[in-house]
């Protein structure tokens, strides 16, 4: 349920709890790292405050991730503080520092903001484990779980790295 600005107006001087449960899936289909979204929890309150509407709140939930290393899925809790303003565009109100406002119409829907603060706080290289050893450059074999015999294991670290290099080279994932 999107929150009703003419709701808030009603009564000013009261916070208006906000529960949603967001549908994120579309939101992330597309991005690389996330394999699963099941849908997200927002739990808070937005009030009016010299003319604009604050929201403010927790979101909370889980994506699966893929690891980056080995590409294993993994869990991802997610439990983030939010907090947003929000101005109606035809508004007068001047505002000092438009760049942290939203504008919104007769309504907010919260789902882009979640998105959007949900992205940003995700782990650019997000790893199932911080010691995940990850596969086997050459022959693909997950070091978590088992070691190989290749001969980039033994060698010097520094050349194993140019090892990989050329590896997703050949794979064509450098681009
Ligand atoms: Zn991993
Ligand atoms: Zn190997």
């Amino acid at each position: 349920m999107p929150i009703s600005i003419k709701e808030l107006k009603q009564q000013p001087d009261e916070n208006l709890p906000v529960e949603e449960t967001l549908d994120v899936g579309d939101a992330f289909k597309k991005h690389p790292d996330v394999a699963e979204s099941s849908p997200l929890t927002f739990s808070g309150k937005a009030y009016t405050l010299a003319g604009l509407i604050m929201v403010e709140g927790q979101i909370t939930g889980e994506l699966t991730l893929s690891c980056s290393r080995c590409l294993k899925k993994f869990s991802h809790p997610i439990s983030l503080p939010f907090q947003a303003a929000f101005v109606e565009e035809q508004t007068d109100i001047e505002l000092e520092d438009e760049s942290d406002v939203y504008e919104v119409g007769e309504e907010i829907d919260l789902l882009p903001y979640v998105v959007e603060e949900v992205l940003l706080n995700l782990d650019p290289v997000p790893l199932c484990d911080r010691d995940c050893k990850g596969l086997c450059p050459n022959c693909g074999t997950d070091l978590n779980e088992s070691s190989c015999e290749c001969k980039v294991e033994t060698i010097d670290p520094r050349l194993a790295d140019l090892a990989k290099f050329f590896e997703k080279d050949e794979d064509g994932q450098s681009s």
